[in-house]
């Protein structure tokens, strides 16, 4: 899962950043608004943390641009101050969530995971698929009941397929949301990524649309 972080405030920008990471998500950080309208609308996020007092281009404007050219991704907001209007005048440019200044680390990570399951259709922090469990809030995966150790990259690609159960998504999205920008994509990495999440949990887990991509499916849809 990819997010972008749009916050000038350096010190903000790099908690947020940290924790994310820590927590399994592929980060881009940009500090003004113009950079981070341009990465919203050229490169596909699984959610946006969006300051709205930003330099060049304020955070409303940002927002208002990315909703005209139907850019659906989840979008939380950050506001300086706990004032109703802000919130008000987000929300209805098109913001899912906001957060006022200061908060908890914590409470960033938990409306993000949510604001990415409501986007991707879940509504239960424990996703699913046949004997296998993905749990978003810990990044916990087990295969009947019992905890299978992911690496990271691992743990990346099975969030996103496990968020997009029974899609078919092809290499190129799958390499968008769980590298960041300077990764070779012309290596066979997501092959072997892949053959690593069948060999853990189960041969037909992931199913091969040749030159399409790959598809999560229920062991009975198969
Ligand atoms: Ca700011």
């Amino acid at each position: 899962m990819k997010i972008l972080v749009v916050e000038d405030d350096q010190q903000v920008a790099r908690q947020i950043e940290t924790s994310l990471k820590n927590a399994g998500y592929v980060v881009e950080v940009v500090h003004d608004g113009e950079e981070g309208l341009y990465l919203g609308s050229h490169e596909s996020f699984d959610a946006v943390i969006l300051d709205l007092g930003l330099p060049k281009l304020d955070g409303i404007k940002v927002l208002q641009q990315w909703r005209n050219e139907n850019r659906d991704m989840p979008v939380l907001i950050l506001t300086a101050r706990d004032t109703w209007r802000e919130k008000v005048v987000g929300l209805r440019a098109g913001a899912d969530d906001y957060l006022a200044k200061p908060f908890e680390i914590e409470e960033v990570l938990a409306r993000v995971e949510a604001l990415i399951r409501r986007a991707t259709g879940h509504s239960k922090p424990v996703l699913t698929c046949g004997p296998v469990e993905f749990d978003t809030t810990t990044n916990r995966v087990s295969l009947n009941g019992t905890t299978i150790e992911m690496t990271a990259l691992e743990l990346g690609m099975l969030s996103y397929l496990m968020h997009h159960k029974g899609e078919v998504i092809s290499k190129t999205e799958l390499t968008e949301h769980i590298y960041d920008q300077d990764f070779d994509r012309d290596s066979n990495v997501i092959e072997v990524l892949v053959n690593r999440l069948r060999n853990k949990l189960g041969s037909r887990l992931i199913k091969t649309h040749r030159g399409l991509g790959y598809q999560l499916i229920e062991p009975d849809d198969s």
